[in-house]
């Protein structure tokens, strides 16, 4: 057998299992080496069986004393008891429904038993647990047992089959793919030792050891190829496009471009003049108009014969962009369209002859625009707005609809520039840090439910001056019912403000609805939008001057502050109140963080120290090849040292030719659903 091999070939393996093992993702032995386990259950804590306590899940080493007892306790419910006992005292063991795991047990030997103590003194009883022999003479029971992710169907036994099986096959002579150097600079595991401690560990420090080496490797893989990714596009010949100049733009706008629009603006041009393609990224605080900057791309592609799109994350921000930037475009004779999926069949199919045939020269969209069928005629730029719900891959999927586009992506969320230029490393990165001029700072609050009659008020008081007000309320999730549902917090707040016109938009709604009530909001026609974080890109209504967030502790600070970028877009004074502030010390301290500053980039700073990444980001919201260890900036110092060690390896051998059993650990990683991004 090899790790190549299905995981078919194990004995006991039938196609049954097989299927549901294909549900985590396990088709061959390397899979099944590739599925950590979620978590481990700590056996050395080995006690006296005197000293268990109520409560504590431990381990005790005892002789099964009594033979094992059924009895029927009611209809579908059988209980097994029995009593153990070592040299300090005795304990009862239950089991429920089970009377075969205690049938195997045999008086007089000694077990084993790992699980949770209930009940006082004499009548405490270990429920359920785990159990195991020892035997005199073979080693000691596995003390630190690995916990699999599972699938109904699936036991922790089946897991524990598959990858007994896969280790068997891991060559232990083989030689590490992790150049020598690096692993003995930070003293890392081979990779075979790894995957073995991973999995059979002998104590808790060797789940250490063996994660530190994982998280390394992830990270100098993950490095590797987005350095590779950068390295192949500078090889590759891009659109020379050498008409027009970012002056001949500015002038189209209502308003003078901030410095930093025209650094970045600057960077953009002489990217696209190069020869090479571009691929960049922008990076600002919200409100910092990053759009602009979308725009000036766009214009110059067309200035040069080419069509050029843009891709936002909601058709709502799709139409808001056509909104903003068609009348620009128009100026000059340029043609601009959505191609959005809340129009009539008949129209989308017009829409995308325009498209195919180069009529329409600036195409705004969602993802709807990577799809299959939607062709340009030559496509010059692509911009992604947003940038982190789209992933690497998608990025190379719009890619490979014109020849080599440039491309410009502009993330939603200000992140601290060290992390930008790791996470992002296939980029260049331009920051845009300024705001224009004439905003006033939001002033924000954080209050606790004592103030609600007071906000309900104020919010009264904003809409009887001639403001509007949002109120945000988070996703609900299934089993989080104290939340308010959007829907549900509208209808209450209307019964507080029978007056006043209300609208309500969230997740659920088709695209149509959204933009109904979007429209609506903007239009002035509504007085409060209660909606959830569906609003949390781009909209921009200039005359909504306050946002209450509800629940605001169970936003991340860097969303809150995404969120309240949302007012403060007019002449009217901005404020942000955000409900959370009683719910506890640490949501009053983050919540603080959120009154003292307005700066996207430290907010940032601080929301990675207090959540870590793996909030920060949100399930995959990176749009990187998936991690399954490490936690983007949680290690950030060895990522950066994996940045340099990748960057030092690549620049003596940029193709990897050298370093085969790399390079293929490069390209397994950044496989993908749609085949190989290296090829
Ligand atoms: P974001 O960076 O959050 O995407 P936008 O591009 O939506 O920001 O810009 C926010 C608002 O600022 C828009 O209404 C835009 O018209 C306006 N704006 C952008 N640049 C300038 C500028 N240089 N001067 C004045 N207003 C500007
Ligand atoms: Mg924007």
């Amino acid at each position: 057998m090899a790790l190549s091999d299905s995981i078919a070939k194990i004995k006991g393996i039938g196609p049954k299992k097989i299927a549901l093992f294909q549900k985590l993702s396990i088709e061959t032995m390397q899979d099944a080496l590739d599925c950590y386990p979620r978590d481990y259950e700590d056996r050395t804590y080995v006690i006296p069986v005197a000293a268990a306590k109520e409560g504590q899940k431990i381990a005790v080493c005892a002789v099964v004393g009594t033979q094992p007892v059924t009895r029927r306790i009611r209809k579908g419910m059988e209980i097994t008891k029995f009593r153990v006992f070592d040299t300090s005292g005795a304990l009862w063991i239950t089991y429920y429904n089970n009377r075969y795991t205690a049938a195997a047990l045999q008086e007089g030997q000694e077990y084993l038993f790992y699980g949770r103590i209930q009940g006082q003194g004499a009548q405490r009883t270990m429920i359920s647990p785990a159990c195991e022999a020892v035997l005199p003479g073979m080693p000691p029971p596995q003390r630190v047992v690995p916990v699999y992710p599972l699938t109904a169907g699936l036991t922790q036994k089946d897991l524990i089959r598959v990858t007994t099986a896969a280790l068997g096959e891991q060559d232990a002579g083989e030689r590490d793919w992790m150049p020598e150097e690096i692993a003995q600079e930070y003293e890392l595991l081979t990779q075979t030792q790894a995957v073995q401690c991973i999995h059979r560990p002998q104590s808790l420090d060797d789940v250490a050891q063996a994660r530190q080496r994982i998280i390394f490797e992830e990270l100098f893989l993950l490095c590797c190829g987005l350095a590779r990714l950068k390295e192949r596009r500078a090889d590759e010949a891009g659109i020379a496009m050498r008409e027009g100049t970012p002056d001949a733009f500015w002038k189209l706008l209502p308003f003078a471009p901030t410095g930093a629009q025209k650094r970045a603006a600057q960077e953009i041009w002489n990217d696209i003049r190069s020869g090479k393609p571009m691929n960049r990224l922008v990076q600002g605080d919200v409100g910092s108009g990053k759009t602009v900057l979308a725009a000036v791309l766009c214009y110059l592609a067309v200035q040069n014969g080419y069509q050029a799109a843009i891709m936002a994350p909601t058709e709502i921000l799709a139409s808001q962009h056509m909104e903003s930037l068609g009348p620009i475009f128009a100026q000059q004779g340029i043609t601009c369209a959505v191609l959005s999926g809340s129009v009539t069949p008949k129209q989308k199919r017009e829409c995308k002859e325009k498209i195919a045939s180069g009529e329409i020269q600036v195409v705004i969209g969602t993802h709807a625009l990577i799809q299959k069928d939607v062709t340009f005629h030559r496509l010059g730029a692509v911009v992604a707005d947003e940038q982190h719900r789209f992933g690497v891959d998608q990025r190379a999927t719009l890619h490979e609809k014109g020849e080599r586009p440039h491309t410009l992506v502009m993330s939603a969320t200000p992140i601290p520039r060290t992390l930008a230029l790791i996470l992002y490393g296939d980029l260049d990165v331009s920051i845009v840090d300024e705001l224009p001029p004439g905003r006033t700072p939001v002033e924000t609050f954080a209050v606790g439910e004592k103030m609600r009659q007071r906000i309900y008020a104020f919010i009264d008081k904003q809409i009887a001056e001639g403001g509007q007000v949002y109120v945000v309320c988070p996703l609900v999730e299934d089993g989080e019912l104290p939340l308010k549902s959007a829907e549900e917090h509208g209808a209450a707040l209307q019964k507080i403000l029978p007056h006043r016109r209300i609208g309500v938009l969230h997740g659920k709604m088709r695209p149509a609805e959204k933009d109904v009530v979007m429209n609506a909001f903007a239009a002035g026609e509504l007085d409060i939008l209660v909606a959830t974080t569906v609003i949390e890109v781009g909209v921009n209504v200039p005359n909504a001057c306050l946002m209450v967030i509800e629940d605001a502790d169970r936003f991340g600070l860097s969303q809150l502050h995404q969120l309240r970028g949302r007012v403060g877009r007019g002449k009217r004074k901005s404020y942000c109140v955000c409900f959370g502030a009683d719910k506890g010390e640490q949501a009053k301290q983050r919540l603080k963080i959120l009154c003292q500053t307005n700066d996207g980039f430290e907010i940032a700073r601080a929301d990675l120290a207090q959540r870590g990444p793996g909030d920060f980001f949100g399930k995959r919201q990176h749009g990187l090849p998936m991690l399954k260890m490490a936690d983007i900036a949680g290690d950030l110092a060895l990522m950066q040292s994996a940045k340099e060690e990748a960057e030092k390896l690549l620049s003596d051998d940029p193709t990897l030719q050298e370093h085969p059993a790399l390079r293929e650990r490069v390209e397994r990683m950044f496989r993908n659903d749609h085949g190989e991004i290296f090829n």
